[in-house]
């Protein structure tokens, strides 16, 4: 399902620029993610695409420009309403220790949970669909400790899931997998937009992106070069120019192929 007008943006930024003090990261940025659609966020190392995903999730404030997350704006949300709208995995995403992987994926039901209302039948059901949807049901009872990259990268999804956000973000989420699961995360992904979700994914792979996004967005120095279709974003003279190096791109049934020149 593609995303139609404006109306049905569940997660829209407006001219947003971000700063480290005085390092000015990300210059009027304009972004936004259909109901049910999958945008990519691409660019080289070092573009501000993590920077861009720590705005949106509210660990850095943003100098100029607005975001606004299923039609509200995000700063006029408490943590908890914030929370229940919008799912964020950050790059390199750790998980707390000294927790079983079922409790570690019932917290993502926390924003919901509270003194008048205790997890219910419908929490632990959207935490099993959760564990389910990503492989880790299985692993229920394990210890997060004795988990490999790829397992911890996949309940960090699950807690992410078990959330129920209108948007989901995720910063480069298959680094640790291999095909199999990096395949298995990019359906997961496709699910969670055909049931509604507007998921935006910071991705490094572009010939993964190519596949698992309706739209990617190319960010280079802070700035968006291009939006739109990944025919039209993954074009050769344009990635030489932002990534700086000569590619190859070839056209394959499941979308372009890009591939450095060595
Ligand atoms: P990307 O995710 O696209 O690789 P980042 O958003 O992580 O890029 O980084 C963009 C720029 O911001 C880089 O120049 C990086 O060095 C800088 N940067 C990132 N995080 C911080 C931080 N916590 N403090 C200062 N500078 C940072
Ligand atoms: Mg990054």
């Amino acid at each position: 399902m593609k995303a139609g007008s404006a109306r049905d943006d569940v997660l829209r930024l407006e001219g947003v620029s971000a700063a480290y003090g005085s390092h000015e990261v990300l210059f009027g940025v304009d972004l936004r993610v259909g109901r049910g659609e999958v945008v990519g966020l691409i660019g080289p190392n070092g573009s501000g695409k993590s920077t861009l995903v720590g705005v949106v999730s509210r660990v850095l404030r943003p100098t100029a420009g607005c975001i606004s997350v299923d039609g509200g704006r995000i700063e006029s949300f408490g943590r908890r309403e914030l929370a229940r709208r919008l799912a964020v995995v950050p790059q390199g995403a750790r998980l707390p220790e000294g927790f079983l992987v079922a409790e570690v994926v019932r917290m993502g039901r926390t924003p919901f949970v509270g003194l008048l209302r205790g997890a219910g039948a419908e929490d632990e059901l959207m935490v099993e669909r959760a564990m389910k949807q990503t492989g880790v049901w299985d692993l229920a009872d394990r210890p997060v400790e004795g988990l490999s990259g790829g397992e911890q990268q996949r309940v960090v999804l699950a807690r992410a899931l078990a959330q129920g956000p209108r948007v989901l973000v995720l910063d480069e989420p298959t680094s640790h997998l291999d095909l199999r699961y990096q395949a298995e995360l990019l359906r997961t992904a496709r699910a969670a937009a055909a049931s509604g979700v507007g998921v935006l994914v910071v991705m490094h792979d572009l010939n993964l992106a190519a596949r698992a996004c309706d739209r990617l967005s190319l960010l280079s120095d802070g700035r968006v070069v291009v939006e739109g279709r990944v025919e039209e974003v993954l074009a050769r003279p344009r990635l030489e120019r932002v990534y700086r190096t000569e590619v190859e791109v070839f056209s394959s049934p499941g979308g372009p192929l890009v591939v450095p020149r060595v």
